[in-house]
Parts: structure tokens; C-alpha cells; sequence
């Protein structure tokens, strides 16, 4: 960072750097003291509460960092703008039908999660979407009277008793239709239990969006009726008597969808559809248009994949609008609609805090002033080239640095230099390299052949917390996380860094940001202090990663801690749920904690027979095993 924008550094600065206010939808932003405040509302009335001091609050109640956060009103604040945008949109058009959400379950099974979805969501009419056999079995014990229930995925015989019992329960489930497979069963069991279902559709839309999901729809999509497949739907229904359980039509068009104009394209298709089976004679009178709501991760709002070209009224105003202009001109009622988005409404409810616990510098150690005189002429020439680097071609006296750098390297394979004269050659490279990044950033410009120069000098800071575990998707395929510091915001943050974190796996780290407004490899930090913990948050995460991390390196689930706001400022602990122990997580992979400690007695006990070990010190290490047994599986201070 150049010196004088350091000096003069504002909490504006650091709003833009880090574009909080851009992905942070109004949820987060930084206050006078320059901590990041997450922001609640009561009736038009703005609270904001330091995450700093949520951290001491967890801290100070025996939780060690890392800690999965969960600010129960924010998953409040989103299921209400949801519902309350489609009312506004229904309200300004004249649409005949209601708006029905349904959150689906596999984008955050978790209990706190949908306990607050379903009590929050119960005014709204919120439901639910399963898409397995246990997700529906928690669905059906955690839904409301009159909530609508849709069931998607595989079907057989249980699952699909469970969904028509569901219907007597005072529930509206709905038996999605995803394969032709699956209708003769849910026909069969309804005879037998003597409940009517109530049936959808799946079709595939052939419209493609954008997007890192682009598979979920189109003809080879695994999921939804082929138009062949839709029509034999029809015909079995009829010809049992039954089309007037025909009442929804359901696509997906996919997950973050990025744009408008593609989702306008699949709600055409999907209205085309709809009218078609209202002419064939269904009963119809529900129109599901999946999940898609994008969530704008890096805050830019266009049509790049982790971004979206559209704002939550424009999505609800084409739903709408679309919908209800296509099936007026054919005469049509207006159907309920229903969307499942899940991403939409958990990502912004849930972060990740963590502290660091190290850091690597990338950077010349002093260098002296003159070289020895017996000095290797390799040395000498790399030496010189630490000068004319203000006049010189940038690109051209890097090579040569490099050059002589190997060379240097393959000297002291062959026996030539010693391991000092090596170490000194790496360090004065290091120091060219550095001067170069200097002028970099000075000039505000990178010379052809040094793109990467800059990232590769960048630190590397040691984060507590497993990527595996608790990103999944920014390894997996590539999702893009807001990353900030919680606090120092009046500091510039004169530090470039990646985030490493504690698995010994070269891709359990974090490499791509959101730096004033674009994407960067590198992440600005500010420098450690000698007596005081620096905290980290990953923002927007509450969406798929909590049950698709794995125990990679056996770091297991993080505590996480629920937060509900309150009017006056202060907040609750809501909910605390330990996060796995090293026994926990030995356990699942087959270990039995009970017996590992009574061999590793046995193992003790026979160091004291042979005089290895003495009796106060064998207990002393057996309960300092019991404790790491019952410990926390990341780093404690
Ligand atoms: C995954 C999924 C969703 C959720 O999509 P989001 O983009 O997270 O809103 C909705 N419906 C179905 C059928 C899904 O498979």
C-alpha cells in the first residue's frame, strides 16, 4: 500500500476496500471505532451490535474460536423481505394469486435453522421443501398447520406414506412427480391409505441460464419430465380418474442464477407449461419456480457468478409480472406462486469467526551493507542488481534475478556454496523481488511477465479453522466468500495476505477476495500486534457449507453459537451447541476414545515397569490425554 494513503486512512476507505456495504445488503457495516457491526431493525429503527463484542460474549461463556455464528434476526429480517417483496409485487400488479414459499431444507438442515424458519416464517405461510426421506421426516415434525409442503427427489413406498399421512396432519404436501417411475407407487399407495395426494410436475426447462450451476437444467439435467415423459403423467392421471390431483407445476432452473433476463426466459417456458396442462384439464393452481435467487457475494451486482444483475424487487417483479401478463392474455387464473429459495435466505444469517494464529512474510531478512570479500561472483552480480531498479525495464531485471538466483541454487547442489551463501542469495532475491513489487504498486500498473509477482510475495496468515469443514464450496467449486477483518478498521490494512488454514493440505486455504470491488488474490490485512488476537470473519456462509464439510485432517464441526439482537443494543445467547471433540471426531472414524486411552495405559504402564516413565509422571500424561480426548479439535490458546 503506498505510504500516504496509509496516513490518511478513513473508515470510509476501509468500507470501500472491503465493499462491505456493497455485499452486506445492509445486514453488516463498520462503525466510529472501526469494528464490523451486524445490524438488526425494529420497526424502522436501526440497531447495530460490534461482531467484537459478540466474540468476548462467546469467548467469555468457555468457546474457543473458531465459531459458527448465527444471527437469528438477520434469518428473520430475510424470510420477511422475501415474503414482503412478493406482496409488494403482487399488490402493484393486480396478480390474482398469493405468493407461497417454501425454504428447502437441504441448504441448511439444521434445527435451530429450521425451528426459526418455520416459527418466523409460520405468519407468512412459509413451508418447507424435502428432498430426501429424513429431510421430509423433519419436516413433518417441525412444520405448522396449513404450511405447504413439497417433496421432491426419490420416492418409494415409505416416503411416500409419510407424505400422504402428512396431508391428514392438516399439512399441503405435494408429491413432485420427478420421474414417470414414480407415479404408479404414489397412485398405488393412495388406494391403499385412501388419501388423495396432491401432484406436481417437474419439467425440464430447455432455457440454459448462466452460472457455476448451469447443469441443473436443459435436456440432460438428471432431474424433471421430459415433454413425452409429461404427457404420460397426463394420460395415467386421467385415465385414473384423477387429473384433479394434478396441482403444481415445478421447475428448477437452477442456483444462483446471476440473470434476470435468463430467469424471465425459464419463467416464459415454465407459464407455457402451466397453460398447457390447464387445457389438458388439471386442476392446477400452483406454479413452483425452484430456488435461483442469487445472493450477491462480492457485492459488485452484475451478471458474474458470484454476483446478479438484479435486485430482490426486480426478481419479484418479473416472477409476477411475467407470470401474470402471460396468463391473462390466455385467459388463465393466475396461480400461487411458490419459490424454493433457500440460498436467498440462509446465506446472509451465518459467518465464520476465526482468529490467527501465525504468520509467514515472504520478505528479506537485513541484508548486509557490503558483501564479504571472498563472496561467489553469482552473489556479487545479484547483488549489484538491487540497485537502478527506479530506471531500470522491471520485467527484464527480474529475469535476470531469477536467473542468477537458480544458478546460485544449483551451485550449492553441486557442493560449490554453502548453505549460508545459498540462504544469503534467496534473501537478496527476495529483496529485489520486493522492490519490484514496490514500483508496482507505485506506479499503480503491472509490466507484462510480473502478473503474479505481487500475490506470490503476499503473507501467508494462519487462520484457526478448516476450509474442509466449514467453506466446503470455496474448494470444491470455487465459491467466493466476503472476507474482514472484524475490527482495527481505522488502521489501514498495510498487510497483503492469503488465508491458510490449519489442514496440512495445500488447498486448505483462501485465496480469492473481494478487494474494492473486483476480485483479488490477495487479501489487505493489517499487521499482527504482539499482545492482542486478530479476528477474521467469513461473511454470507449460511447456505450449503454446514453439512457438506468433512473431517479432512479430523478437524471437526466448529461450536456455533445463536444470537438474537435486541432493541436496546444488547444480545442473547440463544443457543450454544459444542462443536465435535477429538474423541467425537475419532469416533467417526471407527476409534472407540474408551479404548484408545486403556491402551495407551498399558503402553504407560510398561514404561513405568521398565523404569522409563515414573508413577506421578504416567499420571500426569494419561489425564493430559484424557483432556485432548475430550477437547476441542482446533487450536487452543
Ligand atoms: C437446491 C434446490 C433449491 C434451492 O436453490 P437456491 O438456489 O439455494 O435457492 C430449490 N429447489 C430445488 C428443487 C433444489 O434442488
Amino acid at each position: 500500500m503506498n505510504r500516504k494513503l496509509a496516513q490518511n486512512w478513513t473508515l470510509e476507505a476501509s468500507a470501500s476496500l472491503y465493499g462491505i456495504r456493497d455485499w452486506g445488503a445492509g445486514h453488516f457495516d463498520l462503525d466510529g471505532q472501526g469494528n464490523v457491526v451486524v445490524q438488526a431493525r425494529f420497526n424502522g429503527d436501526k440497531v447495530a451490535v460490534p461482531l467484537m463484542d459478540i466474540v468476548s460474549g462467546i469467548e467469555q461463556r468457555g468457546h474457543a474460536m473458531p465459531v459458527l455464528l448465527r444471527i437469528e434476526n438477520l434469518l428473520d429480517a430475510r424470510i420477511a423481505l422475501l415474503n414482503e417483496s412478493f406482496r409488494a409485487a403482487i399488490a402493484r400488479t393486480g396478480y390474482q394469486g398469493e405468493y407461497r414459499g417454501v425454504f428447502p431444507v437441504k441448504v441448511n438442515q439444521q434445527c435451530q435453522v429450521i425451528e426459526e424458519i418455520v416459527r418466523f416464517g409460520a405468519p407468512y405461510g412459509h413451508g418447507l421443501e424435502a428432498g430426501s426421506k429424513a429431510e421430509l421426516v423433519l419436516a413433518l415434525a417441525s412444520l405448522r398447520e396449513g404450511g405447504l409442503l413439497v417433496l421432491n427427489g426419490y420416492k418409494d413406498r415409505e416416503f411416500i406414506d409419510l407424505g400422504l399421512w402428512a396431508d391428514k396432519l392438516g399439512y399441503r404436501c405435494v408429491f413432485v412427480i420427478e420421474s414417470p417411475s414414480e407415479l404408479p407407487l404414489i397412485i398405488e399407495r393412495s388406494k391403499a391409505l385412501g388419501i388423495r395426494p396432491t401432484v406436481g410436475a417437474r419439467v425440464k426447462v430447455s432455457a440454459k441460464v448462466g452460472g457455476l450451476w448451469t447443469e441443473t437444467s436443459g435436456d440432460r439435467s438428471s432431474f424433471g419430465l421430459s415433454t413425452a415423459q409429461l404427457i404420460s403423467v397426463v394420460d395415467t392421471l386421467k385415465a385414473e380418474g384423477m387429473l384433479d390431483c394434478l396441482k403444481l407445476l415445478h421447475c428448477h432452473l437452477g442456483s444462483q442464477i446471476p440473470h434476470i433476463a435468463d430467469i424471465r426466459a425459464g419463467v416464459l417456458e415454465a407459464c407455457r407449461y402451466y397453460s398447457d396442462l390447464v387445457r389438458e384439464g388439471a386442476t392446477m393452481g400452483y406454479l413452483d419456480l425452484g430456488g435461483g435467487l442469487a445472493v450477491d457475494y462480492s457485492g459488485v451486482r452484475s451478471g458474474h457468478v458470484h454476483s446478479r444483475d438484479y435486485a430482490l424487487d426486480d426478481y419479484c417483479n418479473t416472477l409476477v409480472g411475467t407470470i401474470g401478463e402471460t396468463l391473462s392474455a390466455q385467459g388463465i387464473a393466475h396461480p400461487h406462486i411458490v419459490t424454493e429459495s433457500g440460498r436467498a435466505t440462509v446465506a446472509y444469517s451465518s459467518m465464520l469467526l476465526f482468529n490467527i494464529l501465525d504468520v509467514m512474510h515472504f520478505e528479506a531478512v537485513a541484508l548486509p551493507d557490503t558483501l564479504a570479500s571472498g563472496s561467489h561472483p553469482l552473489l556479487r552480480e545479484l547483488f549489484a542488481l538491487r540497485d537502478g531498479l527506479d530506471t531500470a525495464d522491471l520485467t527484464a531485471h527480474y529475469n535476470e534475478a531469477m536467473t542468477l538466483r537458480d544458478r546460485i541454487r544449483e551451485l550449492y547442489k553441486d557442493g560449490q556454496i554453502g548453505l549460508r551463501e545459498r540462504s544469503l542469495g534467496e534473501n537478496i532475491f527476495l529483496a529485489i523481488a520486493q522492490g519490484i513489487v514496490e514500483r508496482i504498486v507505485q506506479a499503480g500498473k503491472t509490466p507484462l511477465g510480473l502478473e503474479g509477482l505481487r500475490d506470490s510475495l503476499a503473507d501467508i496468515y494462519y487462520g484457526n479453522f478448516s476450509v474442509f469443514q466449514s467453506l466446503p464450496d470455496t474448494w470444491a467449486i470455487g465459491q467466493l466468500f466476503p472476507v474482514i477483518p472484524l475490527h482495527r478498521h481505522l488502521e489501514a490494512p498495510c498487510r497483503e495476505a492469503i488465508l491458510s488454514d490449519l489442514t496440512c493440505d495445500c488447498d486448505g486455504k483462501l485465496d480469492a477476495f473481494i478487494v474494492a470491488g473486483g476480485e483479488s488474490r490477495i487479501l489487505p490485512v493489517h499487521p499482527l500486534k504482539q499482545e492482542e488476537e486478530y479476528y477474521l470473519g467469513v461473511f454470507l456462509m449460511g447456505a450449503y457449507q454446514e453439512t457438506l464439510g468433512d473431517l479432512h485432517n479430523l478437524f471437526g464441526d466448529t461450536h456455533v453459537v445463536s444470537v438474537r439482537i435486541n432493541q436496546d443494543g444488547s444480545f442473547d445467547v440463544m443457543k450454544e451447541i459444542s462443536g465435535d471433540s477429538i474423541g467425537d471426531v475419532l469416533s467417526y472414524v471407527e476409534y472407540n476414545p474408551q479404548t484408545l486411552f486403556e491402551q495407551l495405559r498399558s503402553t504407560a504402564e510398561a514404561a513405568v515397569r521398565q523404569g522409563r516413565l515414573t508413577v506421578p509422571e504416567r499420571q500426569r500424561l494419561l489425564e493430559e490425554f484424557s483432556a485432548s480426548l475430550a477437547g476441542y479439535t482446533y487450536y487452543e490458546k
